[in-house]
């Protein structure tokens, strides 16, 4: 089989010669004394230390590897609104009509907002909005996905449209969907690039980034924390935990509230440009109605299929996600038969119990985190609305912010019935339920 054949074990992205995050990295050791120390230099980190560094504030950010190491430069660059899992109408259910149309509208908007951010700061992360077709696997998937869609155009003013399967092929080089529906503003980037873009500009406003630098305990009340790494601490009046999917034990309160779960990627060999066009002629990005998600997408030099999914074992096992997307990609894709994986990578996303991300602040700490495995708009987003609050901005208010981050009993951080639940989507999607 083509995936036990060498593949490189690294994010594609990172590849990149401009991708240079070290270069941003401080020489030094953290200063014992600041405004703001905010933990994890991922996209929610960074956003948060680039709008408080242009305040005034003095900023740490220090991250336990290096800026990105998380999902931030891993990711598979697909941008969305990352609707709520629930649904308009879940959401109704669960929070009344009012607040599930903000916290929809929030989340075109945390789309919206990370164009405009891109644009404005002329961050060169290879955006472009195509938009997205996401694939019905189950003839009843495309009634669904029809009356979703429909809601939302009438609800939000959604710009997306359904395809009949007898128009698929104007969509995408596979027969194995019942058609599906095209999000026409939904776009693509290259994630590191992103990243690279927002810690430039961070550490350009005057934030100091650390790397090599795990926080092991935040300790202290309201306006007088302390962080501590191994070998330094901080003192600062507020922290920002921005740790999401690698949030540590010793993070205990945040650990106890999200739940890691490994994604995974792999990025084929070079393939002709007319084989890209067959496979996705508009070069949008896609997804599908699978409850184990997946998600594709030509890469920004339009010559690899980037292939994404859920990975089965929260431990970093590229043996087996190459094995399991690898066959998922030649199912939708049977002309791939023989096309090369050659990178494959993981990173770990957190879901939460409730399937919202989460915005607040607990004994002083403030948080941003929980993205449900999409953060590429949330993460910005959410990080620039979090700092706003440090700042005191009634801009920094969010739909988010009176929803309880709940934990369940007995739940530590480890998430022992993941398998239990991966098996059971697994069945779930053979029986088209
Ligand atoms: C494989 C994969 C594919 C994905 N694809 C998509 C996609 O296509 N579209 C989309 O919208 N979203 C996608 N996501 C999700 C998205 O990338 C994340 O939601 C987003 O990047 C989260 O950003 P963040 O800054 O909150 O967290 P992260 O980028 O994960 O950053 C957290 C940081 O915290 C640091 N850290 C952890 N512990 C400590 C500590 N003790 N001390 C200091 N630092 C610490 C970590 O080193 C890390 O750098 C994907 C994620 C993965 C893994």
């Amino acid at each position: 089989m083509a995936e036990f054949e060498a593949f490189k074990h690294e994010p594609f992205w990172w590849t990149d010669p401009r991708f240079q995050p070290d270069s941003y990295v401080q020489p030094d050791t953290p200063p014992k004394k600041v405004d703001v120390v905010i933990i994890g230099a991922g996209y929610t980190g960074l956003s948060a230390a680039l709008t408080l560094a242009r305040a005034g504030r003095s900023v740490v950010v220090l991250d336990a590897e290096r800026p990105g190491w998380g999902c931030s430069a891993r990711n598979g660059g697909l941008l969305g609104p990352s609707f709520h899992k629930l649904g308009l109408k879940g959401l109704e259910r669960a929070y009344g009509k009012d607040k599930a149309r903000g916290i929809m509208r929030e989340s075109l908007d945390s789309m919206r907002s990370l164009i405009s951010f891109v644009e404005e700061e002329k961050i060169d992360c290879e955006l472009v909005m195509r938009g997205r077709f996401r694939g019905a696997v189950h003839l009843k998937h495309y009634d669904n996905l029809a009356r979703q869609v429909e809601v939302m155009q009438k609800e939000l003013g959604l710009n997306a449209h359904m395809v009949p399967k007898s128009e698929q092929h104007y969509e995408i080089g596979s027969d194995l969907y019942h058609g599906g529906a095209v999000y026409e503003d939904d776009g693509t980037l290259q994630p590191a690039l992103l990243l690279q873009g927002i810690l430039s500009k961070a550490t350009e406003a005057g934030a100091k980034v650390y790397g090599g630098q795990a926080v092991q305990d935040v300790s202290g009340s309201a306006g007088e924390l302390e962080v501590r790494t191994k070998n330094h601490s901080v003192k600062a009046s507020d922290v920002i935990v921005a740790t999401n999917g690698y949030t540590p034990k010793n993070l205990k309160w945040f650990r106890q509230r999200i739940i890691p779960i490994r994604s995974a990627v792999t990025a084929t060999e070079e393939l002709p440009p007319e084989k890209i066009v067959e496979l996705s002629p508009k070069l949008r990005g896609h997804g599908d109605t699978h409850r184990l998600v997946f998600y594709y997408r030509p890469s920004p030099d339009g010559k690899r299929m980037v292939f994404g999914g859920r990975a089965k074992d929260l431990k970093d096992n590229p043996r087996e996600y190459v094995a399991y997307l690898g066959a998922a990609m030649r199912r939708i894709y049977p002309q791939l038969q023989s096309a090369k994986i050659e990178y494959a990578w993981s990173g770990v996303v957190a879901y939460t119990f409730d399937h919202a991300p989460h915005v607040g602040k607990i004994d002083g700490v403030h948080y941003a985190m929980g993205y449900c495995g999409s953060g590429v708009g949330r993460a910005v987003y959410f990080g620039r609305k979090t700092a706003l609050k440090i700042l005191g901005d009634p801009e920094g208010r969010t739909e988010l912010d009176d929803l309880p981050f709940n934990s369940r009993p007995f739940y530590s951080g480890s998430p022992w019935f993941m398998p239990f639940m991966i098996r059971w989507h697994a069945f779930a999607d053979r029986m088209g339920w």
